[in-house]
Formats: C-alpha cells, sequence, structure tokens
C-alpha cells in the first residue's frame, strides 16, 4: 500500500485529533488521492491552508499524490505571535455568515465591515453568494468549508461572539477597515445623515423632544439616533478596542478578567 508523510504547521495542529498533532503523520494513500482530499480526510477544511509543499516544492490543492512523498501544510491563517505566516493569501474584506453567528454579523456592522447574513440562509445560498460577490465565509462547519467550490472561508474558533469578533479582526487585519456608523446593524444598509424635520412623524415623543441628530438606514428605513444606539455602538467599539489592544500586547483574555472589560 502507497503510504506518504505529513506534517501541519502552527495554528493546523488545533484542528487535529489530539493523539496527531505537532507529528510527522504517516498515512495510506487512496488511489490517485489528491492532497485536498487527503488533508479534509484529517479534519482541516482547505479553506485553513494557506500553502502546501511536497517533495520541497510549492503545489496546488488538485495535486495527485504519489507513494513516498513528504508533505507540509501551512495555515492560512497567522497566530499573532508567527507573523511569517502572514498574508498568504490575500483576503476580500467582506463577509458572509452562517445561521448560527447573528450576533457576530451585528458585532462587525457595527464597525462599518460589510457583512451579509440572514437566519434562513442554506448552505448552497451561502456557497453561491460568496462566490458571486467574492466574500469570505465565516463559519462553524467544517462541511461548508470543505466543499471544492469555496475559495475564501474561515472556520470560527470560539464560540463567544465577542472573542469570535477577536479572531476576525486579527486574521483578517481589520483595523484599518474601521468605518464607525456606515452601516445598519440591522440589514447591513448604509447608513445617511438625515434632518428631524424628514422623520419627525417617525419618532417616539421622548425621543423627539430629546435628539437631535440621526441617521437612517438607505435599506431597512431604521432610524438610529445620537445619545441613544449610536451612543452604545461607540461604547462597545471602544470597549472591544481596548480589549484588542490589551491582547495585542499581552496575549489571550484569558490572562485577565474578561467581565472587567465587557462590563457596562
Ligand atoms: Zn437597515
Amino acid at each position: 500500500m502507497d503510504r506518504i508523510n505529513i506534517k501541519f504547521y502552527d495554528s493546523l495542529n488545533k484542528l487535529l485529533k489530539k493523539d496527531k498533532r505537532g507529528k510527522k503523520l504517516s498515512l495510506e494513500l487512496k488511489l490517485r488521492q489528491s492532497v485536498k482530499d487527503l488533508i479534509e480526510a484529517q479534519g482541516i477544511p482547505h479553506t485553513e491552508v494557506g500553502m502546501i509543499i511536497i517533495d520541497g516544492k510549492k503545489e496546488e490543492f488538485s495535486f495527485i499524490l504519489k507513494d513516498g512523498q513528504e508533505i507540509e501544510v501551512y495555515p492560512a491563517f497567522n497566530h499573532v505571535e508567527e507573523p511569517k505566516f502572514q498574508n498568504l493569501i490575500n483576503y476580500p474584506k467582506k463577509f458572509i455568515l452562517d445561521v448560527h453567528l447573528g450576533r457576530l454579523a451585528k458585532y462587525l456592522r457595527i464597525f462599518g465591515i460589510d457583512t451579509l447574513y440572514q437566519n434562513y440562509y442554506s448552505d448552497k445560498e451561502i456557497v453561491e453568494t460568496a462566490l458571486k460577490e467574492g466574500r469570505v465565509i465565516l463559519t462553524r462547519d467544517r462541511g461548508i468549508l470543505k466543499r471544492r467550490v469555496v475559495r475564501y472561508g474561515y472556520l470560527i474558533k470560539s464560540n463567544d461572539s465577542k472573542e469570535q469578533l477577536r479572531e476576525i479582526f486579527l486574521n483578517f487585519h481589520l483595523l484599518p477597515e474601521i468605518k464607525p456608523f456606515l452601516r445598519c446593524i440591522s440589514c447591513n444598509g448604509i447608513l445617511e445623515r438625515v434632518s428631524k424635520g424628514e422623520i419627525m412623524e417617525e419618532l417616539e415623543p421622548l425621543t423627539r423632544k430629546y435628539y437631535n441628530e440621526f441617521l437612517r438606514c438607505t435599506m431597512c428605513k431604521k432610524i438610529y439616533w445620537k445619545g441613544g444606539h449610536m451612543e452604545r455602538m461607540e461604547e462597545f467599539a471602544d470597549k472591544f478596542l481596548c480589549s484588542l489592544r490589551h491582547y495585542k500586547k499581552n496575549g489571550p483574555m484569558e490572562k485577565y478578567n474578561k467581565e472587567d472589560i465587557w462590563k457596562n
């Protein structure tokens, strides 16, 4: 039976079964098996892979493996501690999220990041829209990312939505992309400034009395006012950016009390 040797580097090891991490693995080959198929059989979607080296040479996913070959697999997403893996792939800065990531969608929109999300999307719709619009698929489902046609994708590692936001900011280098109050957090539509006069009829009496600056979503027509929603969005963004700076300087959030940062 034909065999190959394969080694996964850095963060890819976290996606392997515990007993396989950090070692060179000797694996049996199936007939005409591609390197994509072999890697995904180990539980790693191809979208997590940034570079494949076979016998010292960079190769594509479709490469058909032969007996005795030596394979090295490097991650697409760098760890902050491992800058040598940075920017293997040039990702678009727009996303489409699976149905379980509603809260993350809202968080990304607070920062003005182009984020599509609907709680009724099917996997097929997600994949097709991502391809058509050149979006990165964010999901916790390895199955979607193993589909051959998926070009850009990222497997969300954390369960916690704020930690997920941090993963996305660090892995996709989103800090320079921040545009506060650009997008509606409900629908991803673009916000526009409106005069009080224009929307007077739609305001609750107290809002009408106390607030004077307004934005309106060009798509769903939701109204945001300075001092209400906008202040809360700003506060969230400030706290998040502060925790991100702390993480970059001191490492994982576990090192200090997370609750302190998110307390109101
Ligand atoms: Zn909207």
